[in-house]
């Protein structure tokens, strides 16, 4: 039974919203298609009219910086994310994730656009992209608005789009300043069942040895990539050593909690794994913070 009728490529967001407008309810956006696709074929989702396929809309494909941000279009494959030089240097965190998913042929497809509309607590990319304070351009054909990445999000897998009706054109995220870094961890089961049993972000700033402004996320700790805000406020102020990271693993359990999956791991071991990450998150980001402050010193 064929599961689509029309496959279209508009080349422009004018174009694309013809096309929403022209086949109703009765159409979807598709990026790489690597989630989409195989959700059709497996009768996850309705048959369709159309399939608005948007990687070739300039717009969506371009990573640049804005207005002192760094933007990056939904639709760029994730290899080119990840093997940005701008990325790299504004959001390591983000090169790290993005160079992660799946593999190799699901990254030179897949997008930064589809990990997020996918709306899954766990994508690897939603989740670097929490903890880099980013914000997504959505449009419609009634025009565009800005939304931070967490509103963007009601449930697993229910994302606050209006279903083949807005397009995410891309993200925006601060540029990285001196003092500033961040890092991304999980952990994949070795036959890497698409997500991972736990993924984790940071972003810290340090000045003079403490850190001024922290920023972590975490999935899959609920319905959405879940902000560990107890963490954030509590490791503010201080200095990243042994002690502080046993503490703040303390502070984790109580504000971040996981359930067990049949399909990846008990709450148990997740809760062992989450104090692993947090080390390894905080660790990197604070050396690269370290590490930037220490290159201002010696220009
Ligand atoms: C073998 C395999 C391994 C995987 N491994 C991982 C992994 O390690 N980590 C991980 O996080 N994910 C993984 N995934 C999931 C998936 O590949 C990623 O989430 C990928 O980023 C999805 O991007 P896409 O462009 O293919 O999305 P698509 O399949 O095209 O779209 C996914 C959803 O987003 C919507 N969408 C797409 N683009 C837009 C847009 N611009 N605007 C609005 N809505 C849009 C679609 O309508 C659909 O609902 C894996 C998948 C496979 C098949």
């Amino acid at each position: 039974m064929p599961t689509w009728k029309y496959y279209l490529l508009p080349t422009s967001l004018p174009q694309a919203f013809q096309y929403i407008q022209s086949h109703g309810p009765s159409c979807l956006i598709v990026s790489g298609g690597t989630d989409l696709l195989l959700e059709i074929q497996q009768e996850h989702r309705a048959p369709v009219d159309a399939l608005i396929d948007v990687t070739r809309i300039p717009e969506l494909n371009a990573i640049e910086v804005r207005d002192e941000r760094l933007f990056i279009g939904a639709a760029v494959p994730l290899n080119q994310v990840s093997g940005s030089l701008l990325v790299q240097q504004h959001g390591q965190a983000l090169a790290e994730s993005t160079g992660q998913i799946g593999g190799p042929q699901v990254r030179a497809v897949g997008t930064l656009g589809g990990n997020v509309g996918h709306a899954l607590p766990a994508g690897d990319g939603a989740i670097s992209l929490l903890a880099l304070d980013a914000w997504a351009e959505v449009a419609s054909a009634a025009g565009s608005r800005r939304i931070a990445l967490a509103q963007l999000y009601k449930g697993p897998g229910v994302s606050a789009l209006e279903a083949g009706k807005e397009i995410i054109v891309g993200f925006d995220i601060p540029l990285q300043q001196v003092g500033q870094g961040s890092a991304f961890s999980r952990v994949m089961r070795p036959q890497g069942v698409a997500l991972p049993i736990i993924n984790m972000a940071a972003w810290l700033e340090v000045r003079d040895d403490h850190i001024t402004e922290a920023r972590l996320a975490v999935g899959p700790a609920g319905p959405v990539p879940k902000r560990a805000g107890d963490i954030e406020t509590f490791i503010q102020g201080k200095t990243l050593n042994d002690a502080l990271l046993t503490e703040a693993k303390q502070v984790l359990h109580t504000c971040v909690q996981f359930r067990s999956s049949p399909l990846r791991a008990t709450s148990g071991y997740r809760d062992h794994l989450a104090e692993v990450l947090l080390k390894r998150v905080l660790s990197t980001s604070w050396h690269r913070a370290l590490q930037s402050n220490r290159g201002r010193r010696q220009e």
